[in-house]
């Protein structure tokens, strides 16, 4: 699993340092021109467009490194085609709003340090300072990722027998909260108590970038074959 959020994350980091490659170049065809001329120029060609346009060869691969996760954990046919499609599709879109996000803000940045006729390397260093630094990325892609995984585990959980246990998984450490360890402590539990008893925690996990996610329980499989 963190292999693929790392695959992710980088994959998404290399998307953004092309955007602000190409960022700097267009910063240059615009530095020497008179300011409202840049203006101009800058409200002429829609950024975000053409970022979004840029970036969708990497968006492609991100999507894909997600239906490849899946194959891990949903054995083909639990959960419809189209379920799983609506799944990536929404994740793909927080990617796309967080990139829009950063066009916006580039753009802003171009127009400022054009206008001021900032040199070319000050502005390499502002452009740095924007969009997604490094621990954002992988923030980002680890909650994606994760959350995605969870909404299709709770998929299959709601069409599984309501005897099924479920116990919480993930690390116990210095980095653990409280509610996780709670759920950490609780024991085997039904889907039906898992909703009373925290409720959303299936999909949602205990908070952001959470590392914890309800798995089923071994065990109940073995009583299961058992009896
Ligand atoms: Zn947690």
């Amino acid at each position: 699993m963190s292999d693929y959020a790392d695959t992710a994350a980088k994959r998404f980091q290399s998307a953004i340092a092309e955007m602000q490659k190409r960022v700097g170049a267009l910063f240059v065809t615009l530095r020497d021109l008179p300011a409202d001329e840049i203006m101009v120029q800058l409200q002429a060609l829609d950024v975000r467009a053409t970022i979004t346009g840029l970036l969708e060869p990497e968006l492609a691969r991100l999507q894909a490194s997600y239906a490849a996760g899946l194959e891990l954990i949903a054995p083909s046919g639990v959960v419809s085609g189209e379920v799983l499609e609506g799944l990536v599709r929404m994740e793909m879109q927080v990617y796309v709003d967080r990139i829009g996000t950063t066009a916006v803000e580039l753009q802003r940045l171009i127009a400022q340090s054009a206008i001021a006729g900032m040199s070319e390397a000050d502005f390499a260093a502002s452009v740095l300072k924007t969009g997604m630094q490094p621990y954002q990325a992988n923030a980002l892609a680890n909650e994606s990722l994760r959350k995605y995984q969870r909404v299709v585990k709770d998929q299959i959980a709601q069409s599984a027998p309501p005897d099924k246990l479920y116990i919480y998984e993930g690390p116990n450490d210095d980095k653990t909260d409280d509610y996780c360890l709670e759920m950490l402590a609780a024991g085997p539990l039904t889907y039906e108590q898992i909703e009373s008893q925290f409720p959303g925690t299936f999909t949602a996990g205990g908070h952001f970038n959470c590392r914890h996610s309800w798995e089923p329980s071994v065990r109940s499989d073995q009583d299961k074959r058992a009896a």
